[in-house]
Order: structure tokens, then sequence, then C-alpha cells
């Protein structure tokens, strides 16, 4: 295995001409994972750059643009002048995702383009077993220090096929919702949708995107290392091209609307400098898809941390409670809850500074801590893009407001914030995100984003970070009854797509049959207890913020109880079983020696699963199972009879089974 860091060794320098084609047009180059399964081609058409993936025997990307237009230079037609090559180790620990080692090998192919000025704009391909990174790398080669990237050609083009279908979520219009804070990344997905429809708003989709190539594999799209010094990006609606019988999906950049018109959609970089990563992933099967760790393969910390951050668990009474509970006894009630599940942690959600005020906040810290739980307060990020009245307002947004009531936090020895209401992908939002996340670390502070954009390779960027919305989450669920109808297929989406590429913040599992306080009046959950419990298992965040409330140490199962209080928040490795998008999901998750198996069904037809088959690797374990839908029991297996050992997960249902350490 050659997965030492810096094995460079360039291959080839040069130009792979096909001596047998006709035309100077078929001139490319061509970059290989160390396997030799995925391979990406370069080439240009007529001054067209372009770029085509394939992956094994069958799943082929057709040819799609490549190509930048700055305020500075034009890299819109441009001559190939050839790939550098050399293999690369990938190699490193995460503390806080799905997978706490990843390595392997990849290969990386720097493509030279030069424009008719002879000004050189180079692309850099990551190629892996089942993933490909590029990036846009721009030279200073003159007296300019600076551009603004004005437009982007980059394309993501798929085959056109009855059997080729999406799954993907609309960027919503600027400006809309809740005290015009969107977009939040909060929308639908379609699910196995024909590329020719048109997106919800019209705007494209944002990240991450999947589709299905026919029979012949799946894809997922999405772009990571977007830091302050870019945009976050979008996809464009599809365009079909009637001669080459292809979709595309272009590269879009924010809307001038967002954030209330302020900032640039066009991001400013300055030179030398580089465009963020964009990704694709490729499996014959959805395991490349959940199993995927391109996200944090090829971005780097962006600062060292003096900071220990713990992950774990915590409550909030908000999610189930609401606004009325942020008061001091009810936010006591909370903390006796984490206390009584051995959680680590309470958030405190929108306006504690009102209801509470800063003064007895100080007195509820000291209360927490005398129980050992440790406190997140809710802020918001606002701010001159939205209306939010929620306060804390007005304090993120300013760094001389923000760093004096972080280094109050500090002093109070508060642990982590939860700043909401973001609302746009702009550069200058990026920076926003950024300035919060570098002053937090600089108190000992960690974050959670809600109302928020993708986190793109941001658990690895940045010490303190811990997770993001950036998806219907489990509000929703207490709003409306439809959502809670629509529970399950939701939940058989996200470990197939949001949370496969990022940390998922989505508040969830409800004890409660009702969704709101005591238990009585609200929406109805339509899923089992048992489903709740095993979404802890599919949906990853590195703290979990699981919506129970305090009559749950009462009247919720002992054996749900019990679950909550072991399972852990972060993996060791990550392993796909089974599964359709919105269909049926069932995955394995590692956490020291202990694998924990979770799979749901939102179809009416009952899953049938032998125990034995679905880790074969494990067997000589004992295991333990939760099953039994609304009323959970345990189940014991020892090894010698797991062989016979079935569970089913009936629609609206799930199982948990455990693989005890050796
Ligand atoms: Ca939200």
């Amino acid at each position: 295995m050659k997965n030492r860091l810096t094995a460079l060794i360039v291959l080839a320098v040069a130009i792979a001409a096909n001596a047998f084609a006709a035309s100077a047009q078929t001139e490319t180059v061509s970059v290989s994972d160390p396997e030799g399964i995925t391979t990406v081609t370069v080439g240009t058409d007529n001054g067209k750059a372009w770029y085509s993936i394939s992956h094994g025997e069958k799943l082929n990307l057709p040819a799609s643009r490549l190509g930048l237009m700055t305020n500075a230079f034009d890299w819109t037609s441009v001559e190939l002048k050839g790939m550098e090559k050399e293999e690369v180790g990938i190699d490193y620990t995460m503390n806080r995702t799905k997978a706490s080692k990843v390595s392997h090998s990849a290969s990386k192919g720097t493509v030279t383009f030069e424009n008719p000025k002879g000004e050189k704009l180079y692309v850099e391909f990551v190629v892996s077993r089942n993933d490909v990174a590029f990036r846009y790398r721009l030279p200073k080669e003159g007296e300019t220090g600076s551009v603004r990237v004005m437009d982007e050609l980059t394309e993501f083009n798929f085959p056109e096929g009855d059997d080729v279908v999406s799954y993907l979520t609309p960027q919503s219009d600027a400006m809309i919702g809740w005290k015009r804070t969107k977009p939040s990344y909060e929308e639908y997905y379609g699910v196995a949708k024909p590329l020719s429809e048109k997106s919800q708003y019209g705007h494209g989709y944002t990240f991450p995107c999947l589709f299905k190539v026919g029979e012949n594999g799946w894809v997922l799209v999405s772009e990571t290392g977007v830091d302050g010094s870019y945009c976050g990006s979008r996809l464009s609606d599809s365009r079909f091209d009637h001669n080459k019988g292809t979709y595309s999906y272009k590269i879009e950049y924010p809307m001038p609307e967002e954030n209330n018109g302020n900032g640039t959609s066009e991001p400013g970089i300055a030179l030398p400098g580089t465009t963020p990563w964009r990704t694709v992933t490729l499996g014959e099967d959805l395991a490349p898809i959940v199993e995927t760790t391109v996200a944090w393969d090829v971005v780097e910390p962006l600062y060292e941390t003096a900071h220990d951050y713990k992950f774990g668990k915590g409550t909030w009474s908000w999610i189930v409670w609401q606004d009325a509970s942020i008061n001091y006894e009810d936010q006591c009630r909370y903390i006796d809850l984490a206390a009584a599940m051995n959680f680590q942690y309470v958030l405190v959600d929108n306006w504690w500074d009102t209801n509470i005020g800063r003064e007895r906040i100080a007195d509820l810290v000291a209360y927490a801590r005398s129980k050992g739980i440790d406190v997140f307060l809710w802020y918001s990020s606002s701010g001159w893009w939205n209306d939010i009245e929620q306060g804390p307002i007005n304090v993120m947004s300013n760094p001389i407001s923000r760093k004096k009531e972080m280094r109050w936090m500090h002093e109070l020895g508060v642990k982590g914030i939860k700043v909401d209401f973001f609302g746009g992908d702009k550069q200058e939002t990026m920076r926003h995100y950024e300035a919060i996340l570098s002053d937090a670390d600089d108190n000992g502070l960690m974050c959670i984003f809600h109302g928020c954009t993708l986190p793109r390779g941001w658990e690895k960027m940045y010490p303190n970070y811990v997770g993001s919305e950036a998806v219907r989450a489990s509000e929703n669920l207490v709003f409306s009854q439809y959502e809670c109808n629509q529970e399950a297929q939701a939940a058989c989406l996200h470990p197939f797509i949001r949370n496969t590429v990022g940390s998922m913040e989505f508040g969830g599992c409800f004890m409660n049959e009702k969704l709101s306080k005591n238990n009585q009046r609200g929406t109805t959950r339509r899923t089992t207890d048992v489903f709740q419990i095993a979404t802890c298992v599919l949906f990853q965040n590195p703290i979990q913020n699981f919506a129970l409330a305090p009559n749950n140490l009462e009247d919720a199962p002992e054996v749900c109880l019990d679950f909550l209080r072991e399972v852990p928040t972060t993996w060791d490795e990550t392993r796909y079983i089974d599964g359709l998008p919105g269909e049926h999901v069932a995955l394995a998750r590692r956490s020291g020696d202990t694998w924990y198996i979770a799979a749901i069904n939102a179809t009416e037809q009952t899953k049938e699963y032998k125990v034995a088959d679905m880790m074969a690797e494990l067997k000589g374990r004992d295991v333990r199972i939760y099953e039994g839908g609304n009323s959970p029991v345990i189940r014991e297996v020892e090894a010698k009879k797991l062989g016979k050992a079935t569970v089913s997960v009936p629609q609206n249902d799930g199982v948990v089974i455990v693989f005890k350490a050796e």
C-alpha cells in the first residue's frame, strides 16, 4: 500500500496525443486512480475545455465544460498544454465524523491551459478509487494581484435515459420565509425525478446532488474547502443538448438578492489562488456514496486550537416546549434531564437574553456545571440581512460586540454557541461563518450553525466546528402534520445525500407521541420509538441535541432511554448495507470495536434481513437487537445462534442491531 504522505512521483509531463485520431480536436490527457478504476480525461473542442469521468466498466459521465471568466483574465477559450501527474497519499485522522482514520492513495493530475493571450490556468484533479475532486488554480504572473470570478463554466453532465434520475433539493428564492431568512438549505427533495424536470424556484439545486445513472451506478456531486476566500456554489437547472443527448448542470454562484442584496455574487480571490474543490463520487452501488470521505480528503485544518473540544449529547427545550420554555426554571428542568440521561450539554435557545437575562445566565451556567452539564447559547447571525427579532441580535455580526460577548461566555464557562439565520452563500457570508469560528476558538467555544449553508469540509478545517442544520430538520415535525406523515421518507434520504458530506444537526429522536409540551396536543408522530432511536445512528452529528422532553423520563420506554444514554455520536467507520434513497436504509457504524447497525423503512413492503448476512465478517459475536416498534424490547442473541436470527422492519419502523465488542 502506497499510503504515506508525499509519495510524489512524476509519472508523465506530456500530452498523450491519440495518433490514430483523424482530428486535432481529439488530443486529450487523462489520469486514473492508482488501481485504474476511475479515469478523468481532459481535452478541448474548438477552444472549449472539457473533462469526462469513467468509473469501472459501465459508468461514464460525458464531456463537461471547464473554464473561468474573471474581470482580468478570460479562460473561456483555451489551449490544452499538458498534464503533470503524481501519486499522493491521503492519510489523516478525524474525531467528529463518520470515519476516524482515512488512508488511501490517489493520483493527482494538474492540467495546464493557456488562453490566446498566453495566460495560464491550471486545473488540479485528485482521483481516488471512487472520488474525483478538482479545482482551478490561478497563478500570479503579472502585476494583477486579485480577480473577481465573474462566471464559471464548470458543468456536470449526464447521459439521457428513462432510468437516469436525480435526487435533488432546490435552491429557494432569496429573502423569503421566516423573517426573510432564506435561502437556508431547508427545502424538500425530489425523489427519483427525470433530469428534464425543472427546479421548484428556477434557481437550480443546492449541494450535495445525487444522481442514479440507470443500472450503471450512482453519482454524488458536491463541493468542499469553501472558506472566507470564496462563495458557496450550487448547480443550475438542467439544460438538454439535443446533439449530444446529455443533460448539463452548471456551477452557479449566489443570487444577487441573497443577504438582502448585500455583498457580491462573484467571489474575489488573491493571486496566486484557488477555487474550492468540486467533488464527484461514483459507485456501482450506494456504498461509495454513503462511505465517502472526499469532503475531508482534500482540505486541511485552517488553524490549530489550544482547546480540547468534547463531543457528545445534549437536550434542548426549544424543539418540543418552544419559545415559552426559555426561562430559568424550564432550563433547569432540561439541565436535570440532561444529567439524568448522562448527556454532556444543554442548548439554551432564542430569547434567553430577554427572558433569562445575562446575570441569571451566569447562575444557570453555574447550576448546569454543578450537575456536570455544559451550556450552549443561541445567537442570531444578524445583521443587516434579515428581519430577525429573536435575541440576541446584532452581536455576532459585529467583531467588537462579538469578541466582547465571547470573552464573557469564556469567563462564565459556556462551551459553545448555536448561531442561526444566515441566509446566503455569498463570499461575504462565508467570511462571517469563518470570523465567528475563528473568534469562538480563541475563547474555547464550539460552533453549531442553523438556518445555514451546507458545511464544506469544515469538520477538518475548523477545530471548533460541530455541525450545521442545512436540512428540513426536526422543527418541521413539530410545525406540520404533513412533515410527520413524510418523516420516514425524508429520513431515508439523508443518509444517502445530505449527511454523506457533512455533519447534520437534525435535532431529532422524539420520544413524545404528540410533539408538544406534556405530550397531549400538537402533531402526531407516525414513526415508532425504535425508528426514532435508529435515526440516532443513521444521522450523524458529533453533538446530538436530542428532542427529548422531561416527561420522557416517566413515559418513554426505558429500553430507548438506555440506548440514548450509550449511543455514540462520533464514529470510527461507516458502511452501507442496503437501501434506496427515500425508501429504506440500513447502514453500520463502528465505535471502537462495537458495531451499530440501524435500519428504517418508509415503504409498505416490510424489509426482512438475516442478521448474520448484514455484517458477515462479524460472525462469532453476540448481538443485541432493539426491535418491537412502539413496544420496544431487547433481544439478545448469542453468536452460535446468530445464523438463524432474522429481523423485520415494517413501514415507519426501524431496528438497531449492536454487534458487541469481542
Ligand atoms: Ca431551521
